[in-house]
């Protein structure tokens, strides 16, 4: 049988990082992916600055046979109602295909891989997990997406948690498409719902469009989607027909999630723990963020992987993440009655001042939180 000190479940973002982190520290690290990769995942491949910095990806290199879509400005609003405009004159973002972004992690990071294999079986010998009746491990990652089944194995049911849904369709536009595209490149467009429990996007990336929705409530999903298509082609910005179904998947907000992340010899990180931003639904960053403390935690364990060593993790997580108290401008939209709020929300969405300062800035850039120094 095979044996690894650290064996990861998922070379996502969250998976790579992590294990990444552990083989600069010397550690034998396997990551087993039931898919094989390159592959592709539900997602807008929306990255911002500090992930770049934290992986210390290069540009340049990383921009050689792969899109990367360099975001200056935005135009925000609500669904069906007025635009914003925002231009910062620098790039605040830039656009990934995970197909491509989620590879390049992978090869880089340095552990061995085992992939095109689930996890279909994980017993507890003494001190070790055994997987697949084929490897053995000291220290279990479960860092397989919102799914994970580590995650399960700890007691998580993704049926009971209230997660963000969220449906997407990413496609190379041919000529024609291109022509018929009213989506600038460089600049992102996202429009919340009606009831603001949610907000669709619209984000080219080179030659590839991809667009989507997420709600916090799945089971009025579809009607968004299509709501939100159908207002891109009246309004001019999509003049064509979307060449497929759009593919749905769904994430815990941080706020929301409850899941036991640490146990003996086991931890979770990325979705699996449930930690995007709420306001934003960011996720690559947290992934990236939670992979890279959990190898401190386990760096600092030396070895004994009891889950009071690794406790310390967790409360790592709680003090990067938990954003405590919700900002004003949330705490305001509580206290009043749901139709006062639509109205008001909807007339700070069309402002320039809202737009950029909450909006962008501390919603979906998190300008004000440096990148994780660890
Ligand atoms: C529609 C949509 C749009 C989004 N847009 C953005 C965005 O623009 N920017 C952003 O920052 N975040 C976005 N997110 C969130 C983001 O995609 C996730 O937070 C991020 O992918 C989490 O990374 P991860 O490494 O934890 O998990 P994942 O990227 O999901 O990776 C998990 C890996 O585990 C593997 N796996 C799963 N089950 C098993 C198993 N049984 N055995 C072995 N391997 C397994 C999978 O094959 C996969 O490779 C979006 C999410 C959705 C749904």
């Amino acid at each position: 049988m095979d044996s690894c000190e650290v064996l990861i479940v998922g070379g996502g973002p969250a998976g790579s990082s992590c294990a990444r982190r552990l083989r600069e520290a010397g550690i034998d690290t396997v990551i087993l992916d039931k898919a094989t990769f390159p592959r592709d995942k539900v997602c807008g491949g929306w990255i911002t600055p500090a992930v770049v910095e934290e992986l210390g990806i290069d540009l340049t290199e990383y921009a050689g046979g792969r899109v990367l879509q360099p975001i200056t400005s935005f135009r925000t609003g609500k669904i069906g109602g007025a635009e914003v405009a925002t231009d910062y004159g620098r790039a605040v973002s830039y656009g990934v295909r995970r197909f491509e972004f989620d590879e390049y992690l992978l090869r880089r990071c340095g552990a061995r891989l085992m992939l095109g294999e689930a996890l279909c079986n994980v017993e507890r010998e003494g001190d070790a997990w055994v997987v697949n009746r084929e490897i053995r491990a000291r220290l279990l990652i479960g860092a397989g997406g919102h799914f994970c089944p580590v995650a399960r194995y700890l007691g998580a049911s993704a049926r009971n948690e209230e997660a963000v849904a969220a449906q997407e369709i990413e496609f190379e536009m041919n000529a024609e498409e291109r022509e018929a595209c009213a989506i600038r490149a460089e600049a992102p467009e996202l429009y919340f719902c009606e009831d603001l429990k949610g907000y669709g996007w619209c984000f080219r990336k080179e030659n590839f469009l991809n667009i989507g929705l997420g709600r916090l409530d799945a089971h009025s999903l579809p009607v968004h989607v299509s709501k939100f298509v159908q207002w891109l082609k009246q309004s001019g910005k999509l003049a064509f027909d979307l060449p497929a179904s759009m593919r749905g998947h769904a994430y815990l907000i941080f706020r929301e999630a409850k899941r036991k992340i640490v146990g003996d010899g086991v931890l979770l990180i990325g979705d699996a723990a449930g930690l995007a931003y709420s306001q934003s639904g960011e996720g690559i960053r947290p992934a990236i963020e939670s992979g890279l403390l959990a190898a401190k935690a386990i760096v600092a364990a030396n070895g004994e992987y009891t889950r009071e060593r690794l406790d310390v993790y967790r409360g790592m997580l709680a003090s990067r993440f938990d954003e405590g108290r919700p900002d004003w401008a949330t705490r305001v939209g509580q206290k009043l009655p749901a139709r006062l709020m639509h109205s008001v929300a909807g007339f700070l969405l069309g402002t320039q001042w809202f737009s950029r300062s909450v909006v962008l800035d501390q919603w979906f850039l998190h300008a004000d939180v440096p990148a994780l120094d660890c």
